[in-house]
């Protein structure tokens, strides 16, 4: 596929991975890390060499990481609710993971703390001195200054990125979701992208989703769930290797991880879908309300004034239930809603049933709204509307009853922000 790189929103662009040799994208993977590696070498040295540390210590810094060992990155802004220091919660814990002769492992930090961030300042130390510690300071690296060029060498070389945040406070994580097109996996907490994300043969979960109120129990329980996750899973895959061969389960993972999250999470595909349901719609109604010298916003505007003039007088009355009782799955629950609409007229109104399965306190949950429809006027701006809820599925289920304003012409749903509900 040629044109491959020009739709990387569309899953078929994508399912040609499995095609590619486990050698052949193994090596270019590794190159990727000792590129990466190197950097960092040279990054650290020189932020020695404008330190004014000895020529001891920038030799050393040239010697710092493994061009072979299994990488782990994390960068970011060091907001404290990112917990860049949960993985070294326990530094004995973490220096028995990263100091195997056999499977070594080696952390990149990245990141920077808003000058104004005390205690992301606070965070940004930790991580600093444990990188400076002698006997970590091969396997823990910091690199300053992150930027697009450091993002860019990170997210190419790492085999793993790290994201510790605090549950609920990640809006996104854009970086993990960049790591994934060039085969990095991603270890993190279920918050932001990864609640979306995750699969559990295309990278690792940290914990289950789970709330806390105690803060330092969060962390200890967390920080342990991320070394029992390296100890037993992500390094046992990572060095799992006949003779010389590439680790082929750990390959298997990188590539179900491009092919199924790469075509989801990308810029290409979120544009297309603000497009075709937002900017598209948004640019059209556009058109239609400034056709005519702005006729149609000139309208629109005399209709909402008229609305909101009359919305007072618009409530609903009663509602009968054909015949009260259990329904089949299938089966529909008819009604009929009496409305008072007052000096609003039928046709610049919906009346609708609200409806979806009730939660343990007795609220609907993804309530979905269908449409009742006019049966006759009853004088005195009174209405009677009639119609059916589709009962699909089995369970309690609830129904409340609303009327909005609704026009043909108008760019949304609520564009009024007018809805009367039913109060019984
Ligand atoms: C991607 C990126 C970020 C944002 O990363 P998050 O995971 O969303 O916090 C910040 N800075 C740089 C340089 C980046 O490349």
């Amino acid at each position: 596929m040629s044109d491959w790189s020009r739709r990387p929103g569309v899953a078929e662009t994508w399912e040609g991975i499995d095609t590619i040799p486990d050698e052949e994208l193994w090596a270019t993977h590794e190159r990727r890390r000792e590129r990466l590696v190197v950097f960092a070498r040279r990054r650290l040295a020189r932020q020695l060499e404008q330190r004014g540390a000895s020529a001891r210590d920038i030799d050393r810094a040239r010697g710092v990481l493994n061009t072979r060992a299994l990488t782990i990155g994390f960068a970011r802004r060091f907001a404290t609710y990112k917990r860049a220091d949960l993985i070294l919660q326990d530094l004995e814990r973490l220096k028995a993971v990263l100091l195997s002769a056999e499977r070594p492992v080696q952390v990149i930090f990245a990141g920077k703390a808003h000058p104004k961030d005390r205690e992301g300042k606070d965070v940004l130390k930790a991580v600093v001195s444990a990188c400076q510690r002698e006997e970590l300071r091969r396997n823990l690296v910091f690199i300053e200054d992150y930027d697009l060029v450091v993002a860019r060498y990170l997210v190419q070389g790492v085999d793993v990125w790290l994201n510790t945040p605090r549950r609920g406070m990640e809006a996104s994580g854009t970086s993990g979701m960049k790591v994934v097109p060039n085969g990095g996996l991603n270890l993190s907490i279920l918050d932001g992208w990864w609640c979306e994300g995750y699969r559990p043969e295309a990278g690792w979960a940290i914990g289950k989703g789970e709330d806390y109120a105690d803060h330092a129990y969060q962390d200890a329980v967390e920080s342990s769930a991320l070394y029992d996750l390296l100890e037993s899973d992500v390094v046992p895959l990572f060095y799992g290797r006949a003779a010389d061969g590439p680790p082929r389960a750990w390959i298997a993972r990188m590539k179900r991880s491009m092919r199924l999250l790469t075509p989801v999470f990308s810029t290409n595909r979120m544009l297309w879908e603000y497009a075709e349901r937002y900017y598209v719609p948004a640019a059209r109604c556009y058109e239609r309300l400034s056709a005519g010298g702005m006729a149609g916003a000139r309208h629109m505007a005399a209709w909402k004034a008229a609305i909101r003039r009359g919305w007072a007088g618009v409530q609903v009355e009663s509602v009968e239930d054909a015949s009260p009782g259990s329904r089949r799955v299938g089966e529909g629950y008819d009604l009929a809603v009496v409305v008072r609409l007052g000096s609003v007229e039928p046709k610049d109104v919906a009346v609708e049933a609200f409806h979806g399965p009730l939660s343990a306190t007795r609220e609907i949950q993804r309530g979905r709204a269908v449409a009742l429809l006019l049966e006759r006027p009853l004088g005195d701006g009174r209405h009677r509307y009639v119609g059916s809820i589709p009962c699909q599925r089995s369970g309690m289920q609830g129904f409340t009853l609303r009327v909005r304003p609704s026009h043909a012409e108008a760019c949304e749903l609520m564009s009024t922000g007018l809805v009367a509900w039913w109060r019984d």
